[in-house]
């Protein structure tokens, strides 16, 4: 079971899908039935999505996130989002670096390292994605892959700057393809990036970021991954577009009972 230091997250992706009538219908569902859950909730929507979702989520304790980010404020950057027109649009939080925009976009961990100064400045909650490939994983590299991409995402931020900053261990071979990682597979590596983030800024900041679980969290095991003691949630892509399935998510059982 997570630390008590550390408030449980589950946040949806909905990557590129739902029309805004679609967006409209689940944000109410998910808002009507988040309850009293014991986690903070989110849902991370397309651009073109936010402003509405806000509207529907104004006032309730569902959080607003994005996708992405450009780094600027403004400018003749066709195409991109900045910071501040995310906060306009209501968002309070932020994915980065999603293994699909390291894959597809070719995001370096230079420009995943300016995207997080720039949400950190804007005052959105970061969500740090990192994860390993299916042949990385393969080769015994997972360690070493997760270690790069945090020291290159992290470089050159004071610990006090990082304090709202969220990971989201997501192995790419889980994403998707309905492979989850064990609950002992997540559990190593959530235990290894804590410790490179003790490493890097110390133990205090380490004992309280929230790591959470992404690849393929689904309402018949989230019990099992949220009673390992270093997953602080979960990052949901599939199952979060469906009220019902996100919705078991969001009230995931007590990890005792689980064992
Ligand atoms: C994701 O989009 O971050 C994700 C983990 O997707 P899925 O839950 O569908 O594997």
């Amino acid at each position: 079971m997570s630390s008590p230091l550390r408030k449980p997250l589950i946040a949806g992706n909905w990557k590129m899908h739902l029309t805004l009538a679609q967006s409209l219908e689940l944000a109410r569902a998910v808002r009507d039935g988040v309850g009293d859950a014991a986690s903070e909730v989110a849902l991370c929507v397309p651009f073109t999505a936010l402003a509405l979702v806000a509207e529907t989520l104004r006032g309730s304790r569902v959080r607003l996130g994005a996708q992405d980010l450009h780094w600027e404020t403004q400018g003749a950057f066709t195409g991109e989002i900045s910071p501040v027109q995310l906060v306009d649009a209501g968002a309070t939080m932020t994915i980065i670096a999603h293994s699909e925009r390291r894959r597809y976009f070719n995001e370096t961990d230079e420009a995943v390292n300016k995207k997080l100064r720039a949400a950190l400045a804007a005052k959105l909650v970061p969500i740090l994605c990192i994860g390993e490939t299916l042949e990385e994983r393969e080769a015994q590299r997972t360690f070493k892959v997760l270690q790069t991409q945090l020291e290159g995402g992290l470089k050159g931020f004071a610990p006090v700057d990082l304090a709202p900053l969220v990971i989201a261990y997501e192995p790419v071979w889980a994403i998707g393809t309905g492979k989850t990682a064990t609950p002992d597979q997540a559990q190593q590596a959530h235990l290894f990036v804590r410790k490179t983030c003790a490493r890097l800024y110390g133990e205090g900041f380490a004992s309280g970021c929230r790591i959470l679980y992404g690849g393929s969290v689904k309402a018949d095991n989230v019990d099992r991954l949220m009673a390992e003691p270093d997953i602080d949630g979960a990052l949901v892509g599939g199952d979060s577009l469906k009220a019902a399935s996100f919705l078991r998510i969001v009230h995931f059982q007590a990890p005792a009972a689980a064992r």
